[in-house]
């Protein structure tokens, strides 16, 4: 833990000009101007925040995993990394974090995933990937399942091993720690505040998130 980085930030929610509690298992879909702070606070801890990006102009461009670790040759997510798109532009920064470590190799939890990992009558239990393709419908302007790419877990801890296992691990937040971003483009921001209720990316208890935008 003590290799983890802590950045807090100087913005006060009062002057926020955007300021929402998102319930555990609920999916929100909100457009970020260029400019604009976006903070996401993990209300009482252990909550994976399923989160995808995409350039507000042209969905065809979001958020890639692959060339955000590629570009800054690190594996996880915190102050000061570039959250690149896929056409090879940065869409924010990261500006603060008191969790100090995000998790984007991980992946969003999926009813087939629960179904194979878990047990077969999981198959019915809610996931991201159903808040991901219900959110996208709502937004309304023809994105579909094909436009959900790999995403960020804000707050989630997967560490990987010396011989480059992955592990689902407890969390290393804790309630009221938040992790914060400039948006350096338009951007459109989609989140499943994940409803996993069988691995310990929520620590087994789906809690709310606060979401803050500051001009
Ligand atoms: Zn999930």
């Amino acid at each position: 833990m003590s290799s983890l980085n802590y950045t807090e930030s100087e913005l006060h929610a009062a002057r926020a000009v955007y300021d929402h509690t998102l319930g555990a298992g609920d999916g929100w879909m909100h457009e970020i101007k260029a400019g604009q702070t976006f903070r996401i606070v993990d209300l009482e801890g252990n909550q994976a925040a399923d989160t995808l990006f995409y350039d507000a102009r042209d969905f065809g461009h979001r958020y890639s995993a692959q060339d955000t670790i590629r570009r800054q040759a690190c594996l996880y997510l915190t102050t000061g990394t570039r959250l690149y798109s896929s056409g090879g532009y940065v869409l924010l920064t990261i500006t603060a974090d008191t969790c100090g470590r995000h998790d984007t190799l991980g992946g969003a939890c999926a009813t087939e995933s629960n179904q194979v990992r878990y047990a077969l009558d999981k198959r019915w239990m809610h996931a991201c990937r159903d808040t991901f393709m219900l959110q996208l419908q709502k937004w309304g302007n023809g994105a579909t399942k094909a436009d959900i790419a790999h995403n960020i877990n804000f707050f989630m801890n997967v560490p990987v091993t010396p011989e480059g296992g992955l592990s689902f691990e407890d969390g290393v937040s804790s309630g009221g720690r938040y992790v914060e971003m400039q948006a350096e483009r338009d951007v459109v921001a989609l989140i499943s505040n994940c409803p996993q209720l069988n691995n310990p990316c929520n620590a087994w208890n789906p809690t709310p998130i606060r979401l803050l935008l500051w001009n």
